[in-house]
């Protein structure tokens, strides 16, 4: 019988991690496959369906309030109006005045990917997962996001059936932009939890002062 690997405490590598770079250089090897290939793909995910999706998402429920109430009902349905695969079933969290989400895996790295594309590593990374639960307002801080004392932080844990993304609220002084210059101000971040959506630093938006 095969000598078994016995099992570590050191998580070096997620299972999945491995089996697929595996499959990946075998493929390679069997000429299946080309490195080029994969890249293209890896970017597609990165780049087209990366956090733009996202974007227009949140954009399109701050301008329509018909679809916000949707997209908070069932979000995996409501991002299908827009064109987007419907993936896993996904939960849209609300910011408002007083509470701030924050989305997280603490088994892994689950992900809303259909609207956000591929994670940041620092999402999958253990730090964050296991610090944002038990002391979120100081991970929130070394984001560069302090967030008043009175307001309440909801961190939301994601699983394999279950994904959450964060509708951040719309930062004041955007009345007059349009929904597509409104789903530039949403970043990737915002919509993890780990940031806020804000204004045009100036002259792109009609000052109020
Ligand atoms: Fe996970």
């Amino acid at each position: 019988m095969a000598e078994m690997t016995a099992p570590t405490t050191a998580h070096l590598e997620p299972y999945p991690a491995s089996r697929t770079k595996a499959l990946e250089s075998l493929l390679v090897e069997k000429g299946l496959l080309t490195t080029d290939h994969i890249d293209a793909i890896v970017r597609r995910f990165e780049q087209d369906i990366g956090p733009l999706k996202g974007a227009k998402v949140v954009a399109r429920a701050w301008v329509d309030s018909d679809f916000r109430a949707r997209l908070l009902a069932d979000g995996a349905s409501a991002i299908m109006e827009l064109g987007l695969e419907r993936g896993a079933p996904l939960v849209v969290l609300e910011n408002m005045p007083g509470v701030h989400n924050v989305v997280v895996c603490t088994l892994c790295s689950c992900y809303p990917w259909s609207v956000l594309g591929l994670p940041p590593t620092w999402y999958k990374s253990p730090a964050y997962r296991s610090r944002v639960v038990i002391e979120p307002r100081a991970v929130l801080r070394e984001f560069g996001l302090t967030l008043p004392e009175t307001t309440e932080i909801r961190v939301w844990d994601s699983s394999s059936d279950l994904r959450y993304m964060v509708l951040p609220e719309r930062p004041a002084g955007t009345e007059a932009m349009t929904e597509a210059d409104l789903a530039t101000l949403v970043t990737r971040d915002a919509m993890i939890g780990v940031a806020i959506a804000q204004a045009p630093a100036s002259g792109a938006v009609a000052g109020t002062d």
